[in-house]
């Protein structure tokens, strides 16, 4: 361990922010209002936001001020399955916060901003922590990594990183026909993708539409998710007929690591936003979770003035206070999702989902995954095919009685 007597940098920081996506810049926000200076590091050449627009819940973006910058709000959520749906008839609970627009109003006068950023070291020195650049370093009290799926600070720290990831691939959409207007909704299709899709509808045609794969117990890449998404654009009922004559207008692909419920803390360090493990685990949102640990980061950050991990585990408490107590449940439903439950069941599952009301069905959707609203989706027919699933896939193979469900069964679609 180096010590910072040595002087073995170019620039020395308070604290320095590594990636300027939403948790980066939202933290970066905050401390700026605080009165905090602190050098915010991007790698890529502008702070550019992909997607620049997200969905989310209304109640968030109101929360982190960020109405000015919703685009359009949805009168219905649903959910949509092979050929069963459920939906949620309440008005403005989810829009869609444009992030590019609200990334160029940020006034940061306490925040350098550096782009073009190249990583290559870090380490620890007594005080703080070193970064280096090929032509220039920085010390810094503390290190807040951002950098999402990348979690660079913690790689280069040779830090345990988080390999459970979702990955998504989403195209924007003009000249599409949707027989209803200002629409979210997330579409289960075994088929298609092994975790499933969304679809938004704003008015005039425009949409956005992807899938996600629950990474890397779907073995796909991008670019295999890529051809599914378009495939199944024109394939899967009731969404191709709306998408027939739709133009893709650009699209993203992008891996994000979720729903790690141990989060990177140590001595002069966290990790939050995707880079910390932040998102749900089932549903893969992660910009709710991006703010929530920007704020809690911030909190824990000024209130511990030595920034020792017990200190800064602060961050720890109020993030689980608000999302850990469900991503237990998370994991579990994902793991008999994945392994347990073929494309009829995912079917029944969201046939169950119309017993529950708009509150109900905005629970499920927000992550808030108790025992009791799950059991509320149930019935003795699923209940009955996931058992014999289970028994099923125990089974060696001459004796298996139905098609076994394999966790990359749905990388191609026919
Ligand atoms: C197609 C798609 C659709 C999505 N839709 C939704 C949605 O509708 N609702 C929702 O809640 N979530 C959605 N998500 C998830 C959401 O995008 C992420 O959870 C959220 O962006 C996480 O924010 P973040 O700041 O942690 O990380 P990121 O947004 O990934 O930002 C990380 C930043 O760090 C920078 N960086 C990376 N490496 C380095 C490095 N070496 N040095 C410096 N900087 C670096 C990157 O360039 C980037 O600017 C979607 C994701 C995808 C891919």
């Amino acid at each position: 361990m180096m010590s910072e007597s040595n002087h073995d940098y170019d620039e020395k920081h308070e604290i320095i922010i590594v990636g300027a996506g939403v948790s980066g810049l939202m933290l970066a926000k905050l401390l700026n209002n605080s009165g905090i200076k602190a050098l915010l590091l991007e790698r890529k050449t502008t702070v550019h936001i992909r997607p620049e627009t997200f969905g989310t819940f209304t109640v968030a973006a109101r929360e982190h001020h960020l109405t000015d910058y919703i685009d359009h709000y949805f009168d219905t959520f649903t959910f949509y399955g092979a050929t069963s749906k459920a939906s949620a008839t309440e008005k403005n609970k989810m829009c869609l916060v444009n992030y590019q627009k609200w990334a160029h109003s940020l006034k940061l006068k306490n925040i350098t901003i550096r782009t073009d950023c190249r990583l290559i070291a870090a380490q620890r020195t007594a005080g703080g922590i070193v970064l280096r650049e090929r032509q220039r370093s920085y010390f810094a009290r503390m290190v807040v990594d951002c950098s999402g799926y990348a979690q660079i600070v913690a790689k280069l720290l040779g830090l345990r990183t988080i390999t459970k990831t979702g990955l998504s691939f989403g195209v924007e959409l003009t000249n599409c026909r949707f027989p209803i207007e200002r629409e979210a909704s997330f579409i289960l299709n075994t088929e298609v993708a092994n975790s499933g899709g969304w679809l938004y509808i704003f008015p005039n045609g425009k949409g956005q539409y992807g899938w996600a794969d629950f990474y890397p117990e779907s073995k796909s890449s991008i670019k295999n998710l890529r051809e599914r998404t378009l495939k199944a654009m024109r394939q899967t009922s009731p969404h191709n007929a709306w998408l027939q004559d739709a133009h893709v207008t650009c699209s993203y692909g992008r891996f994000g690591p979720t729903g790690s419920v141990k989060h990177q803390v140590g001595d002069n360090f966290i990790a939050i936003g995707d880079a910390g493990g932040c998102g749900t685990p089932v549903t893969l949102e992660g910009f709710r979770q991006a703010l929530d640990s920007a704020k809690f980061a911030h909190q824990a950050i000024t209130l511990a003035a030595d920034y020792k991990k017990a200190s800064l585990s602060l961050f720890l408490k109020l993030f689980h206070a608000k999302y850990g107590k469900y991503y237990r449940m998370h994991q579990w439903v994902k793991f008999i999702y994945l392994r347990w439950a073929n494309n009829t069941d995912i079917d029944r599952w969201i046939h169950n989902f119309s017993k529950l009301d708009g509150q109900e069905i905005f629970r499920l959707i927000m992550g808030e995954l108790t025992p009791g609203l799950m059991l509320k989706t149930l019935d003795i027919v699923l209940v009955k095919n996931i058992f014999l699933n289970i028994i099923n896939n125990l089974l060696p193979t001459f004796l298996q009685f139905r098609p076994p469900i394999s966790l990359s069964k749905k990388e191609s679609m026919h």
